[in-house]
């Protein structure tokens, strides 16, 4: 298609892979094209954020689909939206079905506490609703929880039954390492459908002490067992590695690259 064609030389939009989804161009079309939550759509406006940028364009309709997606695009160009729109869509579709309430069934994994909490914070406020002006009537759409400190307690004294209350869990790999490690093990990935890896150059990188970020991953990837499992992967820079793994281990997968590969 010439239109779809132009929209992405426009934007310096890559994608390579099969069966690529159109981009979409408004923050309109996640209603009209993929009957995104209007209270959600509410927020985003409020916000004041009139266009999409270019990664969201092209990553959120592809992970609307359902596609594996390897995306890079630079510092401040708004991958977090374009991870938690989808993320959000997915749980709120299963909310209607009544598959609610079981378990978490979607994981983000950010490689700092720092970026963790700004992460939990932009997903409150797309996901949170104001019935009447008081602070009481305040609620959120999905239960999100990062798991810090507190949370990680509440884990090793209930287990399991924690993640009955959550239905996004955020985190850095050491904690979810730290859980699965526990003999028995007090947190379960079996039931994630989701787990986007952000900034996934870094959470690649090799080194330092203890166990490397790469080691982690490989730990919580084993214990992702849902055949369901979809995976994303976002960073600012392409990492050769990152993409050879992908390439390797996912299904299908459509690496979507914004301005230019700078290696
Ligand atoms: P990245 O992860 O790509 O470095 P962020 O997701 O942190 O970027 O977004 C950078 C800033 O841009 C944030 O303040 C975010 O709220 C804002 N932002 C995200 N999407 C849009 C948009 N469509 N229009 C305007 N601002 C946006
Ligand atoms: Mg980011």
């Amino acid at each position: 298609d010439n239109g779809v064609h132009s929209v992405r030389k426009k934007y310096r939009i890559q994608v390579d892979g099969s069966d690529i989804p159109e981009p979409i161009t408004t923050f309109q079309h996640l209603h009209s094209e993929y009957d995104f939550n209007m209270k959600c759509m509410e927020n985003i406006s409020k916000k004041g954020f009139k266009e999409l940028t270019p990664i969201q364009m092209q990553a959120i309709p592809s992970m609307m689909h359902g596609r594996e997606i390897l995306a890079c695009a630079p510092t401040g160009s708004g991958k977090t939206l374009a991870f938690l729109v989808p993320i959000i869509s997915h749980i709120l579709k299963q909310a209607k079905q009544k598959k609610k309430g079981k378990h978490f069934c979607s994981l983000i994994l950010s490689p700092t506490h720092e970026l963790a909490e700004q992460t939990l914070r932009e997903c409150k406020e797309l996901v949170s609703v104001k019935e009447s002006e008081t602070p009481e009537s305040t609620s959120d759409l999905i239960r999100v929880k990062f798991l810090d400190k507190g949370e990680t307690k509440r884990y090793m004294r209930r287990g399991m039954k924690q993640a009955t209350s959550t239905d996004l869990l955020i985190s850095t790999p050491n904690r979810i390492v730290y859980l699965l490690q526990q003999d028995p093990p007090m947190i379960s990935l079996e039931f994630v459908e989701w787990l986007v890896v952000d900034e996934s150059d870094k959470l690649f990188e090799e080194g330092q002490a203890g166990k490397s970020f790469r080691e982690q991953l490989g730990t919580i990837y084993a214990s992702c067992t849902n055949p369901k499992i979809r995976r994303a992967m976002f960073s600012a820079t392409f990492a050769y590695d990152v993409q050879q793994w992908c390439l390797l281990n996912m299904d299908n997968v459509l690496q979507i690259t914004v301005g230019g590969k700078n290696t």
